[in-house]
């Protein structure tokens, strides 16, 4: 079963700018979350598709639920042998109204780095899709900080750098191109020392909160599904980090997401 926040949330006030709600992991919870998420205090979910097969389930869950909406995309770790068919995705891109975004697209270097030029061009390919649709881009970058950059600064797109793990210098220069950084659990985590940094060093308007659901959870739930009720523990961590109260953390970056979104 999944974790309940203890921590008293006005309803429909946090937006999830990043969840894999197709996941197995909800299979038996998934129903029973989604339709308790307002009461919980969540008024907006983005799903984000990976491959063919995860984002026929994220559009699945954006018709099913008025307050979900789906970011289509081929994933770095999915950037295999096989050929992907690009053509497809922007057809799906131009038939469904609740696609937001192009993503998760970008480099994992931690997956693997024998493909480097391979997951580049899909990369590249997909910032083309997203310019030529005039959509926001959501960027997944794990040890791959200085490419993701470089790739960032040719193509200039507006969107996030999800599950942001850069450095401060890194985090400046997204905020410099007008993109914005994605923070979740992590913050919460004792290790997470970086991402306080970065967090305390850039301003509120370019933060959104995020979970990646089921992944990620915030402490003290660390290591259990995560859910996007739970975001509110990461927005008390950026509460603390910038002097400000939980709710006006709420408010700006709910606001930074349905800004970049258009939702
Ligand atoms: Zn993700």
């Amino acid at each position: 079963m999944y974790p309940v926040p203890s921590y008293p949330v006005k309803k429909g006030s946090i937006i999830d700018s990043h969840a894999h709600y197709n996941d197995h992991r909800f299979d038996d919870c998934r129903e029973e979350l989604l339709s308790k998420m307002y009461d919980l205090g969540v008024s907006k979910i983005i799903n984000c598709g990976c491959d063919f097969e995860s984002i026929e389930e994220v559009l699945d869950l954006s018709d099913k639920y008025d307050f979900c909406f789906s970011a289509v995309g081929w994933h770095p770790e999915n950037v295999n042998e096989d050929e992907f068919d690009f053509a497809r995705l922007d057809r799906i891109i131009k038939e469904n109204k609740k696609i937001v975004a192009v993503g998760e697209t970008g480099l994992d270097y931690n997956w693997r780095q024998d493909n480097k030029d391979r997951q580049k061009a899909a990369f590249h390919t997909q910032l083309d899709i997203a310019a030529a649709n005039n959509l926001p881009v959501i960027i997944h970058d794990r040890d791959a900080h200085a490419d993701t950059l470089e790739i960032l600064k040719q193509h200039t797109p507006k969107g996030v750098v999800h599950c942001f793990s850069g450095s401060v210098e890194m985090a400046r220069e997204v905020v410099k191109m007008g993109m914005y950084v994605g923070i979740g659990g992590v913050l919460t985590f004792k290790n997470g020392r970086v991402l306080k940094e970065v967090a305390a060093d850039i301003p509120l308007e370019r933060i959104l909160l995020e979970t990646d659901a089921p992944y990620l959870s915030p402490e003290p739930f660390r290591g259990k599904l995560n859910h996007s009720a739970l975001i509110i523990y990461v927005a008390e961590k950026l509460a603390e980090i910038k002097g400000v109260s939980v709710a006006e953390v709420i408010s700006v970056t709910a606001k930074n997401t349905e800004e970049l979104f258009g939702i």
